[in-house]
C-alpha cells in the first residue's frame, strides 16, 4: 500500500512537471562585489519570474526593458533557495528521466558560484552540483526498501570543440568521442566513470577535477571561463520486488563564458577560442530553441557539446538553464546579449502555436503561458 502511494505521487508528480514544460529558465542576478552594494544596479524591478533592466541615458535611450522566466533570483538570493527550486527537477533522474542544468552568462556573472560555489566553500555557500548529489544520495536511501541505486560521475570539459577527461590527471594528448548509439547510457565510454556513494567521495573527485582544470590554467590564462565544464551524474535503479532497472542521467553544466570577444582585438588561439565558443554557444542556443519551438530536425550535430548532451536534450528530458547576469552598468551589453540568447531558448508561441493545441495543456499551463510579457515571444 505504501509502495502504491509512492509510487503514485511520484508519478502525479512527474505529470505536473512534465506539463510544466521541459525547458525553464531561470535567470540569476549576482550582486555587487567588493563592497559597492549601493551602487545603483541596472537591474530595477524584480517579481516572481519577472524582471526589467534600466538602460541609463549614457548608454543610449533611457528606457526599461522587461523580461519573463520561470524564475528569476535576485541579488540576495542564497545558494539554498537557488537549489530548493531546482531540486525537483534533480530528484526525477532517480525516476529516469535525464536532465541538463546549464550555467549560462558573461565571465564573472556567477555561473561557476551557482554550479559549484564561491571559493571558499562552506555548508551555506556550497553550489548546485554539490547539493544535487547529496540530496540524490538521501533520497536513493530513503527507497532502499524498494529501489537500489547505482550512482556515478564523469567529469568532463570541453575546450575548442575538444572533449578532456578533468578525472584524468594528465589526459592532455587523449581525445574521447561520444558515442551517441551507447546501450548503457554512458555516452563518453572511455572517460572515467567513478562510482560515488557519499558527499565526502564528492567533494574528493571535485577538487580532483578543479586541479585539473587548474593546471592547465596557468599555462594558458584562466582557460575555466574558455571551457565548458560538464559534471555528468549517471543513475541506476533496479527495482528489488520486480528486477526491472531504470536509467536517468543528469548533467551539470558550466558553461564557456558568453561574451562576445572583439575580433580586431584578438588573435591566434584566442581567436581561435573565441570562434570555438561562439560556436558551440550558438549551437546550444538553436538546439534548445528548435526544442521549444517543437521543429522536426534537432541540429545536434553541430557541436561537441551538444552532441555529449543529445541523449539528455529533448524528448522526455528536462533542461533548465541558469541565466547569469550582473548588475553593473557596464556590463549592459553583454547582460542584454545574455537576456536575449534566454528569450529565444524560453521561447514559447502564442496564438496559434503549438502548445495551444496540446488538449492535455492545463489551466494552469495556459495561465502561466499567458501571463508571460511579449518580451518571451518577441522574435528579431
Ligand atoms: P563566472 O563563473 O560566471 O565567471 P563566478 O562564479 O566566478 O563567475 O563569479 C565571479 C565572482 O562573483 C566570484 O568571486 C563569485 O564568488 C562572486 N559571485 C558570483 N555570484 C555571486 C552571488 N550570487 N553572491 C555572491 N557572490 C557571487
Ligand atoms: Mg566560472
Amino acid at each position: 500500500e505504501y509502495r502504491r502511494v509512492v509510487e503514485e505521487n511520484r508519478k502525479l508528480y512527474n505529470q505536473v512537471q512534465d506539463l510544466k514544460g521541459n525547458i525553464r529558465v531561470y535567470c540569476r542576478v549576482r550582486p555587487f562585489l567588493g563592497g559597492h552594494s549601493n551602487r545603483p544596479s541596472i537591474v530595477d524591478r524584480i517579481d516572481q519570474g519577472n524582471m526589467s533592466i534600466m538602460t541609463p541615458s549614457k548608454y543610449g535611450k533611457e528606457g526599461r526593458k522587461s523580461f519573463s522566466f520561470n524564475k528569476v533570483f535576485g541579488p540576495s538570493a542564497t545558494q539554498g533557495e537557488v537549489f530548493s527550486d531546482t531540486q525537483p527537477l534533480i530528484r526525477s533522474v532517480l525516476d529516469g528521466y535525464n536532465v541538463c542544468i546549464f550555467a549560462y552568462g558573461q565571465t564573472g556573472s556567477g555561473k561557476t558560484h551557482t554550479m559549484s560555489g564561491p571559493a571558499e566553500l562552506t555548508e551555506d555557500t556550497v553550489g548546485v552540483n554539490y547539493r544535487a548529489l547529496s540530496d540524490l544520495f538521501v533520497l536513493s536511501q530513503q527507497r532502499r526498501q524498494t529501489i537500489s541505486y547505482d550512482i556515478s560521475v564523469q567529469m568532463l570539459e570541453i575546450y575548442n570543440d575538444q572533449i578532456r577527461d578533468l578525472l584524468v590527471t594528465d589526459s592532455s594528448n587523449r581525445r574521447l568521442e561520444v558515442r551517441n548509439s551507447s546501450q548503457n547510457g554512458i555516452n563518453v565510454p572511455d572517460a572515467c566513470l567513478v562510482p560515488v556513494s557519499s558527499t565526502a567521495d564528492v567533494i574528493n573527485l571535485m577538487n580532483l577535477g578543479q586541479n585539473n582544470r587548474a593546471v592547465s590554467s596557468t599555462a594558458m590564462n584562466d582557460r575555466s571561463s574558455r571551457s565548458h565544464s560538464c559534471l555528468t551524474v549517471h543513475v541506476q535503479g533496479r527495482d528489488l520486488a520486480t528486477g526491472a532497472t531504470l536509467r536517468g542521467c543528469m548533467h551539470l553544466v558550466d558553461l564557456a563564458g558568453s561574451e562576445r570577444v572583439d575580433k580586431s582585438e584578438v588573435i591566434g588561439d584566442r581567436l581561435k577560442e573565441a570562434q570555438h565558443i561562439n560556436k558551440s554557444l550558438s549551437a546550444l542556443g538553436d538546439v534548445i530553441a528548435s526544442l521549444a519551438q517543437k521543429t522536426a530536425h534537432v541540429p545536434y550535430r553541430n557541436s561537441k557539446l551538444t552532441q555529449l548532451l543529445q541523449d539528455s536534450l529533448g524528448g522526455q528530458a528536462k533542461t533548465l538553464m541558469f541565466i547569469h547576469i550582473s548588475p553593473e552598468p557596464e556590463a549592459l551589453g553583454e547582460t542584454l546579449s545574455t537576456l536575449k540568447f534566454a528569450e529565444r531558448v524560453a521561447t514559447v508561441e502564442l496564438g496559434a502555436a503549438r502548445v495551444n493545441k496540446d488538449s492535455t495543456e492545463s489551466k494552469e499551463l495556459k495561465e502561466q503561458i499567458a501571463s508571460r510579457k511579449v518580451a518571451l515571444v518577441k522574435k528579431d
